[in-house]
């Protein structure tokens, strides 16, 4: 089957797909209490806020992104004598999907008001910290080449090379993610996760 895309220079899937229309998402989780108070100590029961997916750490929000990839195999037989093959990424489309999750109050209070727009403004910054990193893999990938020969027939120097692209392109993947991660703690660690940018209630608020 392989043989056959590669001659054929098929399309070959090799990311998982999102859907572009909904890019950006954000749920929103009920608050209970009458007063600014009441949410105050509701919001800062553990059990009442989010696990972040992977973590025993409780939080208020929190944001998600997800960055993908789609591309074709370019596949390129040299016909010089030898049985050589270079593959390269092709049609190279990448995407992000930031998931935002936030809490909602019915209740009409300013200081509350004012702790949403700035956990929106904090976990906003999360999901373009994260979204840019889809332009950094569009163009790692897009630089991307490999070249195999074979003794045996062009057909595996293709083969070859495909396979080395393919790993190169996880390789690639993994690096970036790592440095999204990276990237996420960093900016979390900088704002003790949004507290010097005041996502603390403070029903006292001026
Ligand atoms: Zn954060």
């Amino acid at each position: 089957m392989r043989v056959r895309h590669i001659l054929a220079a098929a399309p070959l899937l090799l990311g998982a797909c999102g859907n572009k229309q909904d890019a950006e998402k954000i749920y929103y989780y009920e608050v209970k209490g009458e007063t600014c108070e009441d949410v105050k100590q509701w919001i800062s029961n553990p059990e009442h806020m989010l696990n972040y997916p992977g973590e025993s750490k409780a939080y208020v929000g929190y944001a998600t992104t997800f960055i993908g990839y789609e591309c074709d195999f370019q596949v390129i037989p040299q016909n010089t004598g030898s049985n050589c093959c270079t593959t390269k990424p092709d049609n190279i489309d990448t995407y992000c999907k930031a998931t935002t999750y936030l809490p909602q109050w019915d209740g009409n209070d300013k200081c509350w008001d004012r702790l949403m727009d700035r956990l929106k403004a904090h976990e906003q910054r999360h999901a373009s910290i994260g979204c840019s990193y889809a332009g950094r893999l569009e163009n790692a990938l897009s630089v991307l080449e490999s070249t195999a020969c074979s003794a045996e027939s062009i057909i595996d120097a293709c083969i070859n090379a495909t396979d080395e692209l393919d790993k190169k392109i996880d390789e690639i993947f993994s690096g970036i993610i790592h440095e999204l991660r990276s990237a996420h703690s960093a900016y979390d660690a900088e704002t003790s996760h949004g507290k010097t940018q005041g996502t603390v209630l403070d029903c006292n608020c001026e």
